[in-house]
């Protein structure tokens, strides 16, 4: 890799040494506000671990949700500090401020081996800004800032780039964390140098989000099957009628054009899965995708379509999978995307490396009871469609070269 990373600081340099480590703790949260989902959490251990062992005392810095720049009291990282102590099995300290007297002062009173996480940045006005003197107030001096926030790398925040700025102004290094090294390394390489047949699965609820991604691929990929809501929009760009189904309207010219550009390439669906409403009591219907009824609405794809995407899948050597095929949140429309699921796993299993990036997809693999067979389930929505967009991550780019 062309930036550094925390294997390039040997554990003696880091004994007693604040570092600030930018983590992403933006987990998701029920409707009790109960974290609902750790898995973020949990792979950032390997990084905190290093440094505790080390001797390092471990600042902690994440935003969580959209507080829009001031304290909100149901979006506090405390219960967050927590889950971590549990994790790591070893105290965790929580300031309930980013900056200011309480921070300080933690920051501190700290002592070789300690970790401390400080409030929500996003509770702050100057984190999303970008605001170079408070970038400079978070460094709390440190010589070190390690960046293991893949999910927020995409953004020009104050604890993502700022404060990597910050630190290499003050002659010191900003290097990325195991877990952002990880996902860099196999995004990067799939893009890169991918062994193949390459396959590309693209899906979830809109060709909006993810038209950069598909043109990325499209020149590297052996196959790119199109599955999800956005499929519809490929339906009406050939003529068919898609009923009460999602449709971009405004997508439908770029519909065409990528199928132009794609050729046989190109894999969509043939069947689908229909009903009248999207609920989880729906009576389904599979219908051919020329043959999609008035008042109907696709949720999945359907059987045809699972064996052709499955079979694609089987021979593939790298796969890259972002989006789910259907609406499989809800138990009529789940069986696409665990089929999908369920091919990329084996898949996997015979060696491939395996991809699945997105949120939703990520939350799909794990609901298929296939999230540990998968080669590297990225912890970036958002920067990993820009990482395979090819668009530089400017969290990642403020980093310390090599
Ligand atoms: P990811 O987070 O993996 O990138 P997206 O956010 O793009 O995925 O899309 C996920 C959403 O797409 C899911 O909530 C799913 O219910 C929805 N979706 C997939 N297929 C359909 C469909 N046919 N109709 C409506 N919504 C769909
Ligand atoms: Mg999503």
């Amino acid at each position: 890799m062309a930036k550094k990373t925390l294997e390039d600081c040997p554990p003696e340099t880091l004994a007693n040494e604040v570092v600030v480590v930018r983590v992403d703790y933006n987990l998701p949260l029920d409707q009790n506000g109960e974290v609902a989902d750790d898995t973020r959490l949990v792979r950032t251990l390997p990084t905190i671990q290093y440094l505790i062992e080390a001797g390092a005392k471990a600042v902690l810095l994440s935003h969580l949700g959209r507080p829009g720049g001031r304290p909100e009291p149901g979006l506090s990282l405390r219960p967050v500090a927590g889950k971590l102590q549990g994790a790591l099995g070893s105290p965790v300290g929580f300031c309930p401020e980013t900056t200011g007297p309480l921070a300080r002062e933690a920051v501190h009173g700290m002592e070789s081996g300690d970790v401390l996480l400080l409030e929500n940045t996003r509770f702050c006005p100057e984190e999303t800004r970008n605001d170079p003197a408070w970038a400079e107030e978070i460094r709390y001096g440190s010589k070190l800032f390690v960046n293991d926030a893949f999910g927020t790398a995409h953004r020009t925040h104050a604890s993502t780039k700022g404060i990597a700025d910050a630190v290499r102004a003050g002659g010191g290094e900003a290097v990325a964390g195991f877990l952002l090294e990880k996902e860099l390394r196999f995004l990067c390489d799939a893009m890169a140098d991918p062994e193949h047949p390459f396959v590309a699965v693209i899906g979830g609820a809109k060709i909006s989000s993810k038209i950069d991604v598909i043109e990325a691929l499209l020149p590297i990929v052996d196959r790119l099957l199109i599955g999800g809501a956005m499929a519809n929009t490929f339906f009406q760009a050939r003529g068919w009628a898609v009923g009460d189904s999602l449709v971009e309207e405004d997508r439908i010219d770029t519909a065409r054009s990528l199928m132009d550009l794609a050729g046989d390439k190109l894999l969509l669906p043939v069947d689908v899965v229909t009903a009248p409403r999207i609920a989880s009591g729906a009576t389904t219907r599979v219908s051919a995708c020329d043959d999609v009824r008035e008042g109907e609405r696709i949720g999945d794809i359907g059987p045809h379509t699972v064996k052709s995407f499955t079979d694609a899948l089987g021979g593939a050597r790298t796969v890259i999978w972002s989006g789910p095929m259907g609406v499989f949140e809800l138990a009529p429309f789940q069986a696409g995307t665990f089929e999908v699921a369920r091919a990329a796993a084996s898949t996997a299993d015979r060696g491939a490396t395996v991809i699945v990036g997105g949120g939703d997809s990520a939350a799909a693999a794990a609901a298929a009871g296939v999230a540990d067979r998968i080669t590297h389930i990225s912890t970036g929505g958002g920067a990993s469609l820009e990482l395979l967009s090819g668009k530089e991550l400017p969290g990642v780019a403020a980093l310390s070269d090599r």
